[in-house]
């Protein structure tokens, strides 16, 4: 079985023999070939997908052969394979662009590689850094970039160990025969099995996306060659997409959003202040209103489709003052009650809630000071609320 995707990267259709096909136990169907230019997971480059003989290549499994692991037998001798060439392309980029950025993280601040991911969206790599301002990234940004724009060529070739001290490499290998080296025209070499291209402009870009603390080190995200376009155009467009939003300028879309967004600060702080006052209006209106009965003010009231909550304000509000006690009822969807009084008397809301608040068929609670309810019967809120006044009348404002 002959790996060839290590002298060809670029071939995306061949044909070849099966050499052994076998069903497991789990149902899985694997394929074994006669020379494979699929690449298998390894060394952080995901497997490639494609099609044998028509059939879906699921997986590629490496090991002493190369598995590839497809959708149903095929039962033929000669096929023709398919490699899905966007997404190996995709991995080529990726890949080949990781090199890059880590020599140039290297070369310019001496951090090592400790880490590589290729995920489905987004590539990250973590580096022996404790710190990454937006300055070095950027100037690793753009000596990666620089690399890119040389359009240097990308050897790869086998060594003999002995072969190894005669070379610059940025990390030693993880196998001891077949080292394959990876060499980026003399600014890189790293050992590498996995699938690139043939010079460094096909990498087309590399963008740093961002980057966090990630236990000792620093890991960075970023994105190559049509990755990075696809980036940049959704990026784009919501930037334009803002901007027109606003009338400004694209440049100017953080200015304004930052001075949008400090108006809005401003506006809160004033609507803040405006129901503090409304507030402080409507509780005097309240408390002129009450009826007194031996010195002490009593508000019982309907109000419909208001929050709860603001009621609660409300009569939190009325009951600063002295000698008032407020019971509201708020008819909604449901019928809630908010009773409250002031400090300075000794009658419990709690208790007086609890014993009307059936009424309603609800339930509720509180403290002495104050408490609420909710029920179901709308149409009786009346009556609770003058079921508790009489209360209040014959026990407490006698
Ligand atoms: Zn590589």
């Amino acid at each position: 079985m002959k790996r060839k995707y290590y002298t060809n990267s670029y071939v995306g259709r061949f044909n070849t023999k099966i050499l052994r096909e076998e069903t497991l136990k789990d149902g899985r169907h694997l394929v074994v070939l006669e020379e494979t230019y699929f690449y298998p997971t390894s060394g952080g480059q995901p497997h490639d997908l494609g099609t044998i003989a028509g059939v879906k290549v699921l997986d590629v499994v490496d090991g002493d052969e190369i598995l590839h692991v497809v959708e149903r037998p095929i039962g033929l001798e000669e096929v023709e394979c398919e490699i899905d060439w966007k997404r190996r392309f995709d991995h080529m980029q990726q890949h080949a662009g990781q090199h890059i950025l880590s020599a140039c993280f290297e070369k310019l601040y001496d951090a090592e590689t400790v880490g590589f991911h290729l995920g489905d969206e987004y590539v990250t790599i973590d580096v022996t850094l404790d710190e990454l301002t937006s300055a070095m990234a950027q100037k690793v940004e753009d000596a990666a970039n620089e690399l890119i724009y040389r359009n240097l060529l990308i050897k790869t070739y086998f060594v003999k160990p002995e072969e190894l001290k005669n070379l610059p490499l940025r990390k030693p290998p993880v196998v001891d025969k077949n080292i394959r080296i990876v060499e980026i025209d003399g600014e890189d070499y790293s050992p590498c099995g996995g699938t690139h291209p043939k010079t460094t402009g096909e990498i087309g870009i590399i963008k740093i996306r961002k980057w966090e603390k990630k236990r000792a080190n620093i890991r960075v995200e970023f994105v190559c060659g049509y990755r990075a376009l696809a980036d940049y155009q959704w990026k784009n467009d919501q930037i334009n997409q803002v901007s027109n939003l606003l009338s400004i300028k694209d440049k100017e879309t953080l200015d304004g959003v930052t001075r949008l967004y400090e108006e809005l600060k401003d506006l809160r702080r004033e609507v803040r202040k405006l129901k503090g006052q409304m507030l402080e209006y409507e509780a005097q209106k309240y408390y002129n209103m009450a009826r007194e009965i031996n010195g002490i003010r009593l508000i019982s009231q309907i109000v419909t489709d208001r929050d709860l909550g603001e009621v609660k304000q409300l009569a939190n509000k009325i009951v600063e003052k002295e000698r008032v006690i407020v019971l509201f009822g708020v008819k909604g969807e449901k019928a809630q009650v908010s009773f409250s009084r002031s400090d300075d008397l000794d009658v419990n809301m709690n208790e007086l809630l609890k014993e009307v608040i059936g009424l309603i068929n609800g339930g509720g609670g509180g403290n002495a000071r104050s408490a609420q309810g909710g029920g179901t019967d709308i149409n009786n809120l009346e009556n609770l609320l003058k079921s508790a006044e009489i209360i209040l009348k014959n026990r407490y404002l006698k």
